[in-house]
């Protein structure tokens, strides 16, 4: 087992990074709300928390900035997002270094989810030029009929910590190419990122000129500014990510007022192992899959389901990866696993792991590696014979459930057996099990692989998840219509009045 070796101050490399990115010290010195490092475990700054009065005036400065942003045209929109891509492009390097810094992410991480930033902002530019509605065959003579998509008005960015930039630019790239005006409340655990998140906005706008004021704004804060968020009349729609807890306290606010949610929940993302897998592939798979970020995504595995044709050859080798993967200081060259974001995400995994052996479970892994007040641990793989009460629910924790299996159905059945619909995939050279797999009779989720794992998705597709995961969908396909309303135009180029369905109203 490899342990990096024990830290520097992140708090004087987090000052000197924002700095470099423009981030106003007033910003991040001085406020009420300690800011701290997962990293060392250090307090790196304070910030201000917005009032219930801030966050109604940034909402009603981003709904003027909508009325004149939805006037101008969407691809002279898009040069504004081509424009941020630029900057993000630029300090790709030090806003991963301060994701790392306040997330934990290992850098090989953090820089991919600044790049997915970079690449929402590209895959918004070309969409600039193509949002279209359909045109309709009509039943009445001399008539056209069409749908045309327009801008919504002010979008609600609510985001969870360990996506802590890349979520807020997958609704907001999209966002303002639609032409509309978003408000982030970025989580209180990860408010630095999207401080100088909104510094690299900001000088995209200086660049592009004409952009009206209060387009984006960040309000900080926990659960009260989100709910002053959710609460506002004037926020047709907002975009939360996070728990499915907290889905289920901001969905029923939003359908009070009929606004529009696009929830991005909690998952309980499964592979399977099948007879024929290529068992060095999906070794990698499954590591990168399960360990990955510290087990802290939405789509990181969690369940394992091992054909009993291939278990003695496969587990043995996966319970090696886990004994050597270097666990440390994320800023460290060779480290793969960072921290835990705080001490509660490391409670949560002791608990876990605690109702697993109750439940029967053979656990390996999982204890503390002690790097002073921060929170790291060896991720746990637990070997269980059955689908126990824990397993079903989501720990944000490296914490791998290894099963095995004897016929597909089966395994198929116990997949999709659990509240949340994220993410999946089979490990399978059988290309009657892939297509199974990938049917309707197959995975329940919103992201079905084969021979890859369930976790890193591409912007190109749309990402979300079925059941308590949400039923959202954002970035690539055609997520952008959830942020455009269409309205359907009948036109008339005769001079006669012919109703639909041959009513007649002749006065
Ligand atoms: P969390 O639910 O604790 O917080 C997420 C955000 O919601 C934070 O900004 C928080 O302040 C806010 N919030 C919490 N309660 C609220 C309320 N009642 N009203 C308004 N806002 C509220 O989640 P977390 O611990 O930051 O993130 C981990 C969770 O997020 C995991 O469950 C993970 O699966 C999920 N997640 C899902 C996706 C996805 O795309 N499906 C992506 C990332 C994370």
């Amino acid at each position: 087992m490899t342990v990096q070796a024990k830290i520097t101050s992140a708090a004087a490399e987090a000052a000197d990074v924002l700095g470099r990115l423009g981030v106003d010290e007033a910003l991040w010195n001085g406020g009420g709300r300690p800011v701290r490092s997962p990293v060392t475990g250090e307090v790196m700054a304070h910030v201000h928390d917005a009032s219930k009065a801030e966050v109604d005036a940034a909402i009603e400065a981003a709904h003027g900035a909508f009325l004149a942003w939805r006037n101008v045209p969407a691809p002279r929109r898009g040069e504004l997002v081509r424009l941020l891509g630029e900057e993000l492009r630029a300090a790709k390097a030090d806003l991963g270094a301060l994701v790392t810094l306040e997330a934990g992410k290992v850098t090989s991480e953090a820089l991919g989810e600044v790049q997915e930033m970079i690449d929402i902002c590209d895959y918004a530019v070309g969409l600039s030029r193509q949002l279209f509605g359909l045109t309709i065959a009509t039943e009445r003579p001399d008539h056209r009929m069409m749908e045309t998509w327009h801008p919504l008005g002010v979008v609600g960015v609510i985001s969870a910590f360990n996506f802590p930039v890349a979520v807020w630019s997958w609704n907001s790239a999209l966002a303002f190419v639609c032409g509309d005006a978003c408000v982030w409340k970025p989580s209180e655990k990860t408010p630095l990122t999207a401080l100088a998140t909104q510094a690299l906005f900001e000088r995209a706008c200086a660049k592009f000129g004409d952009a009206p004021a209060g387009l984006s704004s960040v309000v900080i804060g926990g659960r009260e500014v989100g709910e002053a968020l959710v609460d506002h009349p004037k926020v047709p729609l907002v975009s939360a990510t996070g728990s499915t807890a907290m889905g289920r306290a901001v969905g029923p606010r939003l359908a009070q007022r009929f606004a529009r949610a696009l929830l991005e929940l909690g998952g309980n993302n499964a592979a399977i192992i099948a007879p024929t897998a290529d068992l060095d592939l999906a070794i990698r798979g499954v590591a990168f899959a399960a360990m990955g970020t510290a087990g802290q995504r939405c789509t990181t595995l969690r369940r394992l389901f091992v054909h009993e044709s291939v278990y003695d050859a496969f587990v043995p080798r996966l319970k090696a990866a886990y004994a050597t993967v270097p666990v440390g200081d994320p800023r460290a060259a060779g480290t793969l696993v960072g921290p835990l974001i705080d001490q509660q995400g490391f409670d949560l995994m002791q608990a876990a792991l605690a109702d697993a052996k109750a439940a029967g479970g053979a656990v390996t892994g999982g204890e503390r590696v002690d790097m002073g007040e921060a929170f790291y641990a060896r991720p746990a793989l637990v070997e269980i014979d059955r689908q126990a009460d824990v397993v079903k629910r989501e720990t944000f924790a490296p914490i791998l459930y290894v099963m095995r299996y004897r016929d597909l159905d089966q395994a198929i059945a116990l997949q999709n057996d659990v509240p949340q619909g994220l993410s999946s995939s089979i490990f399978t050279n059988d290309m009657r099990e892939a297509e199974l797999f990938i049917s309707a009779r197959g995975s329940d989720c919103g992201i079905a692989n084969v021979n890859i794992g369930p976790s890193g998705a591409e912007i190109g597709g749309a990402f979300g998840g079925e059941k308590e995961t949400g039923g959202g969908r954002e970035a690539g396909s055609d997520s952008w219509k959830a942020y455009m309303r269409r309205a359907t135009n009948t036109m008339n180029y005769g001079s006669t009045l012919p109703l639909a369905q041959g009513v007649k109203f002749d006065v």
